[in-house]
């Protein structure tokens, strides 16, 4: 008879669940890896003084856990971030969600530079991470 795994071994050694990114996440995610806050997100799209504080709470919104933005949703003015991106992340179920940097939001698509000023890939240590991230977590291991 042949050696085959029982069901109770495979259910033994569960694949740990990959981390699902959120679109609040995503917004969160690349204004933090840009070090801005919102009111400096928020700036591009106002013109009028009397807008500024709308604006601002829009964009702190789609932070919020559970808002998934139903308008067009793009900050790309203010920081790296994509449309597209965000749309997947609020649209489709997680197994369709694009590769992204759990640490930064990075997508491949998207232009981003390390530490080095070099063009960012996918750390080769860590597939979770972007070259950017992992030389971060490298530097505040030391
Ligand atoms: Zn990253």
């Amino acid at each position: 008879m042949r050696d085959v795994p029982s069901l109770l071994s495979m259910l033994a050694t569960p694949e740990p669940p990959k981390p699902v990114m959120m679109p609040w996440d995503y917004v969160r995610l690349r204004r933090k890896s840009a070090r801005l806050s919102i009111a400096e997100v928020a700036r591009p799209y106002w013109h009028r003084p009397e807008h500024q504080a709308d604006v601002e709470r829009n964009v702190a919104g789609l932070e919020h856990p559970g808002v998934r933005g139903q308008w067009n949703v793009n900050l790309s003015r203010a920081m790296p971030f994509s449309a597209d991106v965000y749309r997947q992340l609020a649209d489709l179920p997680p197994e369709q969600h694009p590769r992204l940097c759990t640490g930064c939001g990075w997508d491949e698509f998207t232009s981003q530079y390390d530490t080095n000023g070099d063009d960012v890939t996918w750390s080769r240590e860590n597939e979770a991470l972007c070259t950017r991230c992992e030389q971060i977590a490298a530097r505040e291991a030391r």
